[in-house]
């Protein structure tokens, strides 16, 4: 069961979205084809569609709703409005004004907690949240109804360099050739393996556990992460009075915790909560996910690029993964021009370039925090409250993290 604002939002947005703008000219060349119909895929081939390329999206299988959701940035709502999702993201979404970080670590350096709040840089919010299920429908009802895109029900089984094209294996259809793969096929990326492109993947002893609920106060469209000794737990704003959880945890209390009822979740919830927010409901599905952390240092082959959760991985800390996902796709625009080959040396040489420093640092970043939280040891308890406590205290310190967050 959806929460009732949500599902009112949602039903009275794939209704009232205004319709894609036609392709000015379309590319004569034949089509770019962009395998996975995850966000980044939908939003990749649509966009690309939108600036005139013919696009084949090779989808693979959509996963059922999970409680999942995303904290877009201003960049990435710009490229979505761009898309035609203004109504969906005002409609389904929530802003979020004030972030709040909590230490329930049970350390000995309890620094004060930390808000940061988005008017202090000028801005509305920090970003709209929204549920994934909600921003999947509204982007694959834009798919269907565009005249440059061919969905293709079907999955990428591997994939070879042609003379001059590059050839995609398909499971149940003929291969196709393409100028052009933008390999968003997630972080098991089957078009990764193929290429044979090198990822350092290391797993971390947490389990992140997804749900929306509901609650009896408002949130004030405030988001507040405790950070606990496995990792932190987040309840970001929905539509109403409802929230998103994120809980990162060991995966024995993982599994405990999604052994209970609903009831008991939302009675966990609420305890873990410190009843900040009161009586907590479940009001959808709930979900489980393994949480590692992917490290890929080229993310380009001959006439390929991989982008999204395909080209970097990591857990949900600072609401980075879809975000830099978006900015793949704004980056990759910025190297193609519809009067010559897309899948040139030129182009994914540059797309490699453009993408290494924003893809490296916030790696870099979310793995250090994580790791921050889940250490033993007292100088790293200290660092981390000391981190807190300058944030806390130091205006120009905190406006330049927030910006840093945001992506600016
Ligand atoms: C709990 C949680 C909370 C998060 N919160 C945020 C947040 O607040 N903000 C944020 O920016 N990010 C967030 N993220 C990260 C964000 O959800 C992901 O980065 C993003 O959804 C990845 O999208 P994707 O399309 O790259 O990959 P996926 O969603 O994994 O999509 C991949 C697609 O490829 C398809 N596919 C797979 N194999 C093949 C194949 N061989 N051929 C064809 N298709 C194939 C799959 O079926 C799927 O449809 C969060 C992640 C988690 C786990």
């Amino acid at each position: 069961m959806l929460c009732r604002p949500l599902m009112r939002f949602a039903k009275a947005t794939l209704m009232t979205d205004t319709p894609p703008r036609p392709p000015r000219t379309v590319s004569a060349t034949p089509p770019i084809v962009v395998a996975g119909g995850g966000l980044v895929g939908m939003a990749a081939a649509l966009a690309l569609a939108d600036r005139g390329w013919s696009v084949n999206l090779v989808s693979g299988s959509t996963p059922p709703p999970d409680g999942r959701t995303v904290a877009l940035m201003p960049q990435s709502l710009a490229l979505l409005d761009s898309l035609g999702l203004a109504d969906t993201l005002a409609r389904s979404g929530a802003p979020l004004e004030i972030l709040r970080l909590i230490d329930d670590s049970g350390s000995l350096f309890r620094p004060p907690s930390v808000a940061f709040e988005a008017r202090e840089l000028g801005l509305e919010r920090f970003a709209t949240n929204i549920e994934n299920h909600a921003l999947l429908k509204a982007l694959s009802a834009r798919i269907d109804d565009h005249p440059a895109i061919t969905v293709i029900n079907d999955q990428v089984t591997g994939t070879k360099d042609g003379n001059g094209s590059r050839q995609v294996l398909l499971a149940a259809r003929q291969d196709i050739e393409t100028p052009l793969l933008v390999a968003a096929d997630g972080r098991r990326s089957a078009i990764r393996t193929a290429l044979d492109i090198r990822v350092a993947h290391k797993a971390y002893p947490q389990v992140a556990l997804t749900a929306i609920l509901r609650h009896e106060r408002d949130h004030r469209f405030t988001s507040t992460e405790f950070h606990t000794r496995h990792g932190p737990f987040t309840l970001v704003p929905l539509p109403g009075r409802c929230s998103s959880l994120v809980w990162l945890t060991s995966p024995e209390k993982a599994d405990t915790l999604s052994g209970l009822d609903d009831d008991a979740f939302g009675r966990a919830v609420e305890d873990q909560a410190q009843s900040m927010l009161g009586k907590m409901e479940l009001a959808g599905p709930r979900g489980k996910i393994g949480m590692g952390i992917d490290r890929i240092d080229t993310i380009t082959a001959p006439r390929c690029v991989l982008m999204g959760d395909a080209a970097h991985a990591f857990p949900p800390i600072g609401a980075q993964g879809l975000n830099l996902g978006l900015r793949d796709i704004s980056d990759l625009l910025a190297c193609l021009d519809l009067s010559s080959d897309a899948g040139a040396p030129e182009v994914t040489q540059r797309y490699q370039s453009m993408r290494h420093k924003d893809i490296s640092t916030r790696t870099l970043g979310v793995d250090m925090l994580n790791r921050s939280l889940l250490s033993p040891y007292l100088p790293v308890d200290f660092a981390r409250g000391a981190g807190l406590l300058a944030l806390a205290s130091i205006g120009p310190l905190r406006q330049f993290v927030m910006r840093q967050g945001i992506g600016r």
